[in-house]
């Protein structure tokens, strides 16, 4: 393994690893690019079995953050960090406070937040060391549970897409299925409720079905057999690589729009194949993006309203990412890279204005 041409592959900034032998922490924090502000980026916690995986997976995560803030239009550059262990097994106080004390040491450079393996909790034991950390509950004036903005970023990214395939702004009487009715899922649902879309739902937890089927009067179908339902929309809400070789054939939806991360189990290909299909997919990370957007406004000081009704404007962005796919003949999620690309070359040009300066972070964060 040649670091620096890994490094460099992907145009990463910095990365670095962190070793403390009292609390056995291995860490590793990958800065991506910090043009348009701070990386900001969850820290994962996974049992790797290489530390060659661990830093593939962070320098790609990383990666993604990037273009995620950038098509946001936040003044955010992206990052991501890796503990190298095993979630159930080895967390502690010492251990996330050591790590808490190494972010601090990067000097707003990168900051941190929850992410898979890793807990509101987690983060507050990193919040006793440093202030470069996002995420944490609403009772340490933090920013609590992302999914309702998440789910409102959603909704209003799913309307962008309805709104192409069947040429209405309404979704009365759209036929939605939904994958997955957790924490995002279930907020989504019930503004899809409002709206008097018909909806079919799934999830394997039949606590949360019936839930929804009491409340919102969905219909329920068992496992898979969401892949194949008669609906206009596809939601998935749960997991990642659910637009695959298996599924694609299945599908009578018109627009993929829903909040999982990784949806497309091949990106190129796959992509590609819904473009030909002419299914309207809205890219995952772009509108999903209201979770982060819920964390950014933490460091501004943190006011749900604000947060909300910027996640609203998910529905312009992804209106412009179909626009370029259509006007191009690419597929939407390369669309929002080329967007994101066009936005960071643009404000690199007069990086000087930039708002989210390390130093002004740094002050308003540590006041
Ligand atoms: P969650 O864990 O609260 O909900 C996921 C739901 O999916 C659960 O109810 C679970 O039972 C269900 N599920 C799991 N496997 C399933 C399967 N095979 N079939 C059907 N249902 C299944 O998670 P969440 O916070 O609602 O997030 C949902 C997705 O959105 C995840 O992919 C997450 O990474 C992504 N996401 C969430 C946020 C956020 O703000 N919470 C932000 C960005 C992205």
């Amino acid at each position: 393994m040649n670091l620096f041409e890994l490094i460099e592959e992907r145009n990463h900034e910095e990365v670095v690893f962190f070793s403390d032998r009292e609390s056995g922490l291995r860490a590793i924090v990958a800065i991506h690019d910090t043009t348009l502000g701070p990386a900001l980026g969850g820290c994962r916690m996974y049992p790797y079995s290489s530390t060659e995986e661990a830093l593939q997976d962070v320098l790609r995560l990383s990666r993604g953050m990037t273009y995620k803030a950038a098509v946001a239009g936040l003044n955010l550059g992206g990052g991501k960090s890796v503990i190298i262990g095993d979630p159930k097994k080895h967390k502690n106080e010492i251990l996330f406070r050591a790590f808490g004390r190494f972010v601090q040491g990067l000097g707003a450079r990168y900051i941190t937040a929850e992410d898979v393996g890793t807990s509101v909790m987690d983060m507050e034991w990193v919040r006793m060391e440093t202030r470069y950390v996002t995420g944490i509950s609403r009772a340490l004036g933090g920013s609590g549970d992302p999914s309702p903005v998440t789910a409102l970023g959603t909704y209003r990214g799913l309307k962008a897409c309805a709104e192409k395939a069947f040429g209405t702004q309404s979704l009365k009487g759209v036929r939605v299925a939904v994958q997955g009715l957790g924490h995002v899922g279930y907020y989504l649902v019930r503004h899809l409720h409002d709206e008097g879309a018909k909806l079919i739902v799934n999830d394997v937890d039949p606590e949360r079905v019936k839930r929804v089927v009491n409340e919102f009067g969905a219909e329920a179908v068992d496992g898979d057999k969401i892949y194949s339902v008669d609906a206009d929309v596809f939601a998935p809400c749960a997991l990642g690589a659910i637009v695959n070789d298996k599924t694609i054939p299945q599908f009578k939806f018109k627009v993929i729009a829903g909040a999982a991360n990784n949806q497309l189990a091949e990106e190129d290909k796959h992509g590609q194949q819904l473009l030909e299909r002419k299914i309207v997919y809205a890219p995952d990370y772009v509108i999903n993006a209201g979770g982060l957007i819920n964390v950014y406004n933490e460091l501004e000081g943190y006011n749900q309203e604000k947060a909300l009704s910027q996640a609203k404007s998910i529905y312009d962005i992804v209106k412009n990412i179909i626009d370029l796919s259509e006007k191009e003949n690419i597929p939407t999620h390369v669309a929002s890279n080329k967007l994101a690309e066009e936005r960071i070359n643009n404000v690199g040009r007069i990086k000087h204005t930039y708002v989210n300066k390390p130093e002004t972070v740094m002050r308003r964060l540590e006041n």
